[in-house]
């Protein structure tokens, strides 16, 4: 039996061949490394024991910009502080909210309900571009940004997920009674409101396999 190690996510499988697909970030076999076990072993000079030499980092051909810079910094901030799952949290527990509110708008015929599901939609569209540059810095650092089907349907969901907020709320301030007044509109509109529930569950959902699907540490 062998030891693989997907390169892009850090999941191990043993066999004697590597997995067809990873079960965590879905990327196919040609990302898997074979992990060879260091033993001591009897008879060389070079043994386990000796300690590894601190990879030299390599060297920029000119000195980083300002921006450069800053990136660096930040994306260090973010992978260190977890800034990603921390973010997420603002349309992961907003969202569903905002549709609750919706809901007790239509069913209980009360408008401030309304209201406050509008100012929840707009805070976390303001809070979007956080969210995406820190899962942009998190794809990047941790994962190589490589593109397997997870990050697809984790950036599909992302842009999937703006553009209903824009949608919504741009409806909204042209028909202000859209959800409080009954009508088909209502409907669709509420529809779109439980599309952007599925949009943040699917990128929280992959988003959490990534996190808890593989790794130890
Ligand atoms: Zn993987």
């Amino acid at each position: 039996m062998k030891k693989w190690e997907c390169t892009v996510c850090g999941y191990i499988h043993i066999g004697d061949e590597p997995p067809d697909e990873c079960p965590v970030c879905a990327a196919d076999k040609s990302q898997f490394v074979e992990v060879i076990e260091e033993t001591p072993a009897t008879g060389t000079t070079e043994t386990a024991a000796v300690e590894q030499e601190e990879p030299i980092p390599p060297q920029p051909a000119s000195p980083p910009s300002l921006l450069v810079k800053i990136y660096t910094l930040a994306s260090a901030l973010i992978v260190k502080h977890h800034l990603h799952p921390i973010m997420v949290h603002t349309p992961n527990g907003i969202v569903p909210m905002a549709l609750i509110f919706m809901l007790i708008t239509t069913w209980f015929a009360l408008p401030l309900f309304e209201t406050a599901a509008l100012f929840s939609l707009v805070f976390v569209l303001i809070s979007m571009p956080l969210v995406l540059f820190t899962g942009y810095v998190m794809w990047q650092q941790r994962y190589r940004g490589a593109l397997t089907s997870i990050f697809k349907i984790k950036i599909g969901a992302s842009i999937a997920t703006v553009i209903l907020l824009l949608t919504l709320i741009i409806w909204r301030a042209v028909q202000p009674d859209i959800v409080t007044t009954a009508s088909t509109g209502r409907w669709v509109f509420l529809g779109g409101a439980l599309l952007l529930v599925g949009c943040v569950g699917i990128a929280g959902h992959y988003g959490g396999k990534l996190v808890f699907g593989s790794r130890k540490d």
